[in-house]
């Protein structure tokens, strides 16, 4: 794929969207300390405003985590890297269906977890992940318990492994599923996409907008087999960018 470095000149008619983490912050050792300075706010709030709106936040983080790092801004945003969506009127959208199906899984699992010390349930609403960093020992035992919770909650469900942490989560959404979601929407439908990430579940995202003739820019140097068009090579970079859209593009007053 033909790379740029050039990041695009701003244009009124685009639809906005930004991961967080490693995009508009950099990556800290304790990703619960991040927060946003005044001027990032202030730039990102412009630019919505120069976007009648149309400016979306796309991360692996939860919402409620997303609001914590920008507080008082609050934007429209999908979390947990697409699960949860709030739209621009304030609504949270989950996957369809999925309440009573986390909720059978959970089920599966509170009896398990309460009979064995040092392993913690954590409820992500969309996603459930049984944390065992505590009990080690019963890592075998969690991945029973976890394969019955994922027959519980039905088809369209998955485990993902992490580190001593197995999660249970919808199949079939992503950043991409999000960004497509709000485009259905006003005011980003009819819109130019353009997608800012930097990492591997961002490259969802990237195909979506590329979908759509959008723009895809990928934070960090080249990397192949990325779909991202153009690279933008830091975080610093990203965020001079978003301070010149606020020159080159005409602001309603607040
Ligand atoms: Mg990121």
């Amino acid at each position: 794929m033909e790379m740029t470095a050039t990041l695009p000149a701003w244009d009124r008619r685009w639809a906005l969207f930004l991961d967080v983490d490693g995009t508009l912050v950099d990556i800290e050792r304790h990703p619960d300390e991040v927060r946003a300075e005044p001027e990032l706010r202030r730039s990102l709030a412009t630019t919505a405003r120069a976007l009648d709106g149309a400016l979306a936040l796309v991360s692996g983080r939860s919402i409620a985590s997303i609001d914590r790092i920008f507080a008082p801004l609050c934007l429209p945003a999908a979390g947990l890297h697409g699960l949860e969506r709030r739209d621009a009127d304030g609504r949270v959208h989950y996957p369809a269906g999925y309440a009573d199906r986390i909720a059978a899984a959970r089920a599966e699992l509170v009896g398990f977890v309460q009979s064995a010390p040092g392993l913690l349930l954590e409820d992500k609403g969309a996603a459930l992940a049984l944390h065992y960093r505590n009990a080690p020992a019963l890592a075998a035992e969690c991945e029973r318990h976890m394969a019955l919770a994922e027959q519980a909650a039905g088809t369209d469900f998955h485990v993902q492994r992490g580190k001593m942490v197995l999660e249970l989560k919808p199949s079939g959404q992503d950043k991409g599923t999000a960004i497509l979601a709000f485009l259905e929407e006003a005011p980003f439908a009819g819109r130019r996409p353009v997608f800012v990430g930097d990492d591997l579940t961002d490259e969802d995202g990237f195909r979506a907008v590329n979908a759509r003739a959008g723009l895809s820019i990928r934070v960090g140097p080249p990397r192949d087999g990325s779909a991202a068009h153009i690279v933008a090579t830091d975080v610093a970079a990203v965020r001079d960018w978003l301070n010149a859209s606020t020159e080159s593009i005409h602001v309603p007053a607040s």
